[in-house]
Formats: C-alpha cells, sequence, structure tokens
C-alpha cells in the first residue's frame, strides 16, 4: 500500500466509524495496515494514511514486531495532566522530526476486529504513538503540534 503524504488533502479530511461486523474489505485493509507499517519501519499506522477514510489504527511498539495491536473506532476516555515533550516522525512527514509535548498517559476505548469493546490506559511509547495516530484520524498532524 502507498502511504498518502503531505500535503495531500486526505490526510485533512474527516475519517467514519467502522461497522460491524467488519467488511472483508475491512478485513483485507487492517491486515495491509500491518504490513505497510513493519515494511516501512513504522511503530504505528492510521488508515487515512493509506487512503481509507475510516476510524482504525494499527500499532507496534515491540523490537520482534511481533506485537501488532488492531484498534477501532478509538476513543480517548483519560489522558494524564502531565505532558512529556519527545522527538516525533511520521510516516506522512518523512524526513520531518517534530518535538511534541503529549500527556503522559492515554485511556483509551476501542473495539477490536471482533467487535468487542476493549480498555486500556497506555504509558510511555506506546501512549505517545496511540496519541499521534489518534491525531491522524483527527485530521491533525504533528507538523501542526510544533
Ligand atoms: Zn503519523
Amino acid at each position: 500500500m502507498k502511504i498518502v503524504e503531505q500535503p495531500d488533502i486526505f490526510l485533512r479530511e474527516p475519517t467514519s466509524e467502522v461497522k460491524f461486523p467488519l467488511s472483508s474489505e475491512d478485513n483485507v485493509i487492517i491486515d495491509q495496515m500491518i504490513d505497510t507499517m513493519y515494511r516501512n519501519n513504522g511503530i504505528g499506522l492510521a488508515a487515512n494514511q493509506v487512503g481509507y477514510a475510516r476510524r482504525i489504527f494499527v500499532i507496534d511498539t515491540t523490537s520482534s514486531k511481533a506485537g501488532a495491536m488492531i484498534f477501532i473506532n478509538p476513543v480517548i476516555e483519560k489522558l494524564a495532566k502531565e505532558k512529556l515533550t519527545e522527538e516525533e516522525g511520521c510516516l506522512s512527514c518523512p524526513t520531518r522530526l517534530v518535538e511534541v509535548r503529549r500527556p503522559q498517559y492515554v485511556g483509551l476505548k476501542w473495539f477490536c476486529r471482533h467487535g468487542e469493546e476493549q480498555y486500556k490506559t497506555f504509558y510511555h511509547l506506546p501512549a505517545r504513538v496511540v496519541q499521534h495516530e489518534m491525531d491522524h484520524l483527527d485530521a491533525k498532524l504533528i507538523t501542526d503540534l510544533s
């Protein structure tokens, strides 16, 4: 899959909620998103970065690259008051690294691909990646946050 890069306006368009059960198209695209994330050495990828304007993202922050997680219709339920600044890159803004200040942890609700509701509090790198991908689904890029 080809990654949509800035300044493509597709990255600025709204994304829509996914309906369950997933369509076969949804399932194929989710598998391709994971593959595309690994091929590009990414640790997260949102569906609108590969031309699919749905509220889906995948992440894998493990070094083994065997820990892909799929998030469908994610909603941020809780954000830490304490913030941290770190450098972030983005597959849609190659060659750019941006210092981004983000809450230290995030409580996220989402659905798995079987339509079951999940909830988890993410800390450290996963907290940052989850917030970065949520920004993509809301049409925001790290270059807006610097
Ligand atoms: Zn990104």
